[in-house]
């Protein structure tokens, strides 16, 4: 078996290895220290400076997306959201059910953001803006420079769920003004699922410590920032998938952050270049992230290729819902993965594309 997909992604045996030695009670000074290293480890990864601004949750990226509405904003918010495929969308749903006033920018799957899109919020009075960083739907990076010079000419907040982008391409939290983070362990940590995290900056850790009106009591994000300063939570949480961090940690440690980037690069520009040398189609009216490649498809349907790889190979790739379910595929770069795992995946792409061709012309 193998997975290219965007997460769970394929495992590391030195994270698996943890599941060999049991856990001890995480109440406990050792627990607690290990934690606040981890935290400092992250922070250095997401380019802030350690002041007790990272927290966790023992839930999935959605919930962190949630969480984050209900506390880092309010009824009294006026609030921009870019809504490029199903992810932007989420958080449509959630703000609408929480009663923040909102406006989106919707792009259709092929469009590329631009200042243009941007250009009619100038000077509207919105608070924040909230974006995927990397739209996974359609694969699309946006410009990172471009939202952040945005967001500082209007003063808003700068709310940013990095779950497909922290750990594929390069991110620098300070640098470009981000006032929240939202990353998950499933997708760049390549870890189990179950736990996400929040990073603050520190004008919005006030802003959350000063918050009174909170959509929800298990996620208060007040209790998570106290427990943190002890690297405690304030329930009990997904105690091994902390120790798989501890262990993931150490490995981008002793790679460099830069080296483990460019081996995602190294494999996602190999793949594209072959695919492409093929014959396959991939997008080129907006930028992609290096986390993922969506492959495109005209004459034969991407999710029966979708279906025949995971039948006969056991090779797993990530489908698109609605509109897209027949046009694209989506292979991720993440995880551990070789070139001849690439190799082999390419090479029953084309038999199978190949044999639909083939059973259609019949
Ligand atoms: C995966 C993902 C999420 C979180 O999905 P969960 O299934 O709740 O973990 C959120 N945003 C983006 C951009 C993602 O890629």
């Amino acid at each position: 078996m193998k997975l290219f997909t965007v997460g769970p992604v394929e495992a590391f045996p030195e994270t698996m290895a943890v599941y060999q030695n049991g856990f001890p009670y995480f109440r406990t000074e050792e627990y607690g220290s290990m934690v606040r290293n981890c935290m400092q480890l992250l922070a250095d990864l997401l380019g802030t400076e350690y002041n007790n601004n990272i927290i966790y949750l023992t839930a999935s990226g959605t919930a962190a997306m949630e969480a984050s509405i209900e506390n880092c904003l309010s009824q009294t918010d006026k609030v921009l959201v870019i809504n490029g495929g199903s992810f932007g969308q989420r958080f449509c749903q959630l703000l609408a059910w929480h009663n923040i006033p909102f406006d989106s920018i919707n792009l259709k799957w092929n469009e590329q953001l631009t200042k243009n899109h941007l250009m009619p919020y100038e000077k509207r009075g919105y608070t924040s803006l909230i974006v995927n960083l990397h739209e996974t739907s359609t694969g699309q990076l946006y410009d990172i420079n471009m939202l952040a010079d945005f967001c500082k000419k209007n003063q808003m907040y700068f709310i940013v769920d990095a779950i497909s982008t922290f750990l594929a391409d390069n991110y620098e939290m300070d640098k470009y003004g981000i006032d929240v983070t939202i990353f998950s362990s499933q997708k760049g940590l390549s870890l189990s699922p179950g736990l996400s995290f929040v990073a603050f900056s520190k004008r919005m850790k006030e802003k959350v410590l000063s918050n009174n009106i909170l959509g929800s009591s298990y996620f208060n994000f007040k209790d998570y920032l106290s427990n943190i300063t002890r690297g405690q939570t304030p329930y009990t949480p997904a105690v091994y998938i902390m120790y798989e961090l501890r262990e993931m940690l150490k490995l981008i440690s002793s790679t460099g952050k830069e080296n483990w980037l460019k081996r995602i690069e190294d494999r996602c520009f190999y793949f594209r270049e072959k695919i492409i040398q093929l014959g396959f189609q991939i997008p080129d009216t907006y930028k992609l992230s290096n986390m993922l490649t969506p492959v495109i498809f005209t004459d034969i349907s991407a999710y029966d290729v979708f279906i025949e790889l995971q039948n006969k190979y056991r090779i797993f790739v990530n489908p698109c819902g609605g509109d897209l379910k027949d046009k694209l595929l989506r292979v991720s770069h993440v995880g551990n993965l070789f070139m001849q795992d690439i190799d082999f995946l390419i090479e029953k792409m084309k038999e199978i594309s190949n044999k639909l061709r083939e059973k259609k012309n019949d």
